[in-house]
């Protein structure tokens, strides 16, 4: 089970296979669109939704301004209460730490609670390199993982595939991981969880060690908070005898009180519940109950980074909800395979960059370009970050990352368009030229957009780059000063 993320192409090249693909498409259309309703019908009901975002906005906003002081208490608040801190620098320190612990108890398998901050670190790679098997227990994550498939959606990872395809993984995957599926197994989902079910429940019972992450860690109490909706998580949380937690640094919330805040937003932005099915806290060692040894991973890998920059920063709000890819228009098409991260579509294309930095290699450079920039994401956000903002921003910085060599052609166009518009004279005698243009380009072909706007034909290379994908708008035959010469009169 080696799929990896690693090596992909950027955006467009995915993108493209993604498009030819009309399963996923059919695929990804019903299963966003359904989400997107449930989503507003709940969000509906809440008069004071834009006050609640407001507040988990500020909230936020507020930690992250005292990131430092408030990790700190987090810290202070696990040790009273008997777990082990450690905190990661990067991807590798945190693997090492989990890896670290599983070999100290003679560990060679861990179930885990459905977590993307252990994707982002690739830890069930970096386990299965020192021979330990990392069984994910959430349905979505088992169906990707017996596929030996990759993620797709934050919330759905396998939203990608339909019954059929997972009756299928289930009938001729299962049986090398654990118990076998049922001879008849239909694609009935009923009949589809509980082969998972009864596939599931003896890792559960077997396994010593587990692994989850967290939706919020609070500062006041040391407390982390789990939220999901098949109970496979509470498994994990209670069971074996050792937890390790692996949570990224912006998790931290200050006390429990703003928990409420979240846990109004999340559910209804996310699955579109009015609360989730299990949320589970737990603080610190209860003797005789749960585990009896826990450890937690701060980890940072890119998250100050981002927290040093002053517009991306607000990134670091996302709970992860995936109502921005939802509303996507982009995503709903390609897909989140095409994003090359476990952090896909609007989030995933500010997130990336700004937790690897832009300028290191191409696929991530093309992410902040996989938007039509529509809005959709912002208005669905419930911690108002203005992902467009942010992409606007991250562009700017992915252009001035490339300024070296050769100018391109793309910015030739546009000094030669800042000499021209930065003088009257000069951008009369453009208008005169383009009113001539006009006049030929009549000749050469004109299309009719719905509303009788008309627009330039398909243009010879390279203006066929921008006109295969993109209506450009007829220049008018007289330019306004030219027009208003004349008095105002056609
Ligand atoms: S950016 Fe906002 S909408 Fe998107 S996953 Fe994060 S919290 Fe949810």
């Amino acid at each position: 089970m080696s799929a990896t993320f690693v090596g992909m192409p950027a955006f467009p090249v995915a993108a493209r296979e993604a498009l030819a693909d009309s399963q996923l498409r059919r695929n990804l259309e019903h299963a966003t669109h359904t989400i997107r309703a449930k989503r507003a019908a709940v969000v509906g009901e809440v008069d004071e939704w834009e006050e609640l975002r407001l507040a988990g906005a500020a909230i936020k906003d507020n930690t992250l301004l005292h990131l430092d002081e408030y990790l700190l208490q987090l810290e202070e608040s696990l040790q009273a209460r008997g777990v082990t801190v450690h905190w990661a620098r990067d991807a590798r320190e945190a693997c090492d730490v989990v890896a670290r612990i599983a070999q100290t108890h003679g560990v060679d398998e861990i179930v885990k609670v459905k977590s993307m901050v252990t994707q982002e670190i690739g830890l069930n790679e970096a386990l299965a390199a020192q021979g330990i098997v990392a069984w994910e227990t959430d349905l979505a994550e088992l169906i990707v993982q017996l596929g030996d498939d990759l993620p797709s959606h934050i919330l759905v990872p396998a939203i990608h595939r339909n019954r059929a395809e997972i009756r299928e993984i289930f009938r001729r995957r299962m049986a090398a991981a654990g118990r076998p599926a049922p001879e008849n197994l239909s694609d009935e989902p009923a009949e589809l969880a509980a082969a998972a079910r009864l596939h599931l429940r003896e890792k559960f019972l077997r396994a010593k060690m587990a692994v989850s992450g967290a939706n919020f860690a609070v500062a006041e109490s040391g407390t982390l908070v789990v939220v999901e909706s098949e109970g496979n998580g509470r498994m994990c949380l209670t069971l074996p005898e050792v937890l390790v937690s692996v949570v990224g640094i912006e998790k931290v919330v200050p006390t429990f009180a703003d928990l409420d805040v979240f846990l109004q937003l999340l559910p209804r932005s996310s699955t579109g519940e009015r609360m989730n099915p299990y949320t589970s806290t737990w603080t610190g060692i209860a003797p005789g109950d749960g585990p009896q040894e826990m450890h937690v991973v701060l980890l940072d890998n890119g998250r100050t980074r981002a927290l040093a920059d002053d517009v991306g920063r607000q990134a670091l709000r996302c709970i992860r909800c995936s109502a921005c890819l939802n509303v996507c228009p982009v995503y709903e098409r390609t897909g989140g395979h095409a994003y090359g991260s476990v952090y896909p579509g609007p989030i995933g294309a500010i997130l990336n960059p700004l937790l690897k930095g832009v300028g290191v290699d191409e696929q991530t450079d093309s992410l902040p370009y996989a938007s039509s920039l529509c809005g959709a994401c912002f208005d669905a956000c419930p911690v108002r970050i203005d992902i467009p903002e942010v992409l606007v921003h991250l562009r700017t910085k992915v252009v001035d990352a490339h300024r070296e060599g050769p100018p391109k052609a793309e910015a030739v166009a546009m000094k030669s368009a800042s000499w021209v518009l930065s003088d009257a004279r000069r951008l009369g005698f453009a208008e005169r030229g383009l009113g001539v243009a006009s006049k030929v380009l009549d000749r050469v072909g004109r299309r009719v957009l719905p509303g009788g706007r008309r627009a330039l034909g398909r243009l010879p290379w390279p203006g066929s780059l921008w006109t295969n994908a993109r209506d450009v708008p007829a220049p008018p035959a007289e330019s306004f000063r030219a027009w208003w010469r004349k008095g105002g009169r056609p």
